[in-house]
């Protein structure tokens, strides 16, 4: 199996103070989140950053600034989200590609989010693509459904992606598809052969089942308060790390070893 890969999601777009008050919120709290996070073993950062009063944005210098007080303290790989928030228009949403990170987010359709819902609409997707390949930028293709996957195969065939392919299946998100392991597994079976895909598990029991299923299928991994505020049932985690200290220590345990951010950029041909 390959090594695998742990992705830390540390704020997101919806995750509240008043949920969880370890959420880190500033360009500076999450930079120290992310640098905590890589020395518990995560190697990826999937990076939403938020305004002073903690509502998410889009707003290039707010992930300038948090990119470069990243970049001071650790080596972990970028990935900035291009899903945004709900409600955001795509041009919004595609702001901080303009900063060049090694990799991004490529949402592949529309899918409900609790009461809102999530518009991804196939011209949508393939402006994102583009503007990723243009960049040299490696695309995480998020696909919540089947659909979503069918969809990310027309953006290969029209050559808007290009291999290695990195998948993250989203599961559990209020209103989508609920996880199990024969979902997951079906997933997997219909993905282009020889692609990456990261499991994200939304919620706290799901995210623990979905990491434990991946670490034994060959998946790779993704923790953090944009998915999960929970340590144990009702126990909030104290921190982003406290969530990757466990995930390493599942994948040791489930005999994975774990890949280093250096090993990422050859695994994912990320450029140089
Ligand atoms: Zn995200």
């Amino acid at each position: 199996m390959d090594k695998i890969v742990i992705t830390c999601a540390v704020t997101g777009a919806e995750t509240t103070r008043a949920q969880n008050p370890h959420l880190p919120v500033s360009p500076e709290e999450i930079a120290d989140s992310a640098e905590k996070a890589g020395r518990a073993g995560a190697s990826i950062l999937h990076l939403h950053v938020r305004n002073p009063d903690g509502a998410p944005t889009q707003d290039v210098e707010v992930f300038r600034e948090t990119i470069a007080r990243v970049r001071s303290r650790c080596d972990l790989v970028i990935e900035v989200t291009t899903g945004g928030a709900v409600g955001m228009d795509l041009e919004q949403r595609l702001q901080p590609l303009s900063l060049d990170p090694e990799m991004a987010s490529l949402d592949c359709g529309t899918v409900n989010f609790g009461n809102d819902y999530l518009v991804n609409t196939l011209p949508m997707c393939r402006q994102a693509a583009a503007r990723m390949k243009q960049r040299g930028i490696r695309p995480t293709l998020e696909c919540f459904d089947l659909s979503h996957i069918d969809a990310s195969k027309l953006l290969i065939e029209e050559g808007l992606v290009a291999p290695p392919f990195h998948y993250g299946l989203v599961l559990g998100a209020p209103g989508g598809v609920r996880y199990d392991p024969g979902t997951l597994d079906f997933f997997v079976q219909r993905l282009p052969a020889g692609s990456f895909w990261t499991a994200i598990g939304v919620g706290g029991r799901v995210s623990l089942a979905a990491m434990t299923d991946a670490i034994s299928k060959g998946g790779l991994i993704r923790v953090g308060f944009e998915d999960n505020i929970y340590y144990d049932r009702g126990v909030l985690a104290e921190s982003n790390a406290q969530l990757v200290q466990r995930a390493a220590h599942l994948a040791e345990q489930g005999g994975r070893e774990i890949a280093t951010p250096s090993e990422v950029r050859r695994m994912f041909q990320l450029r140089e």
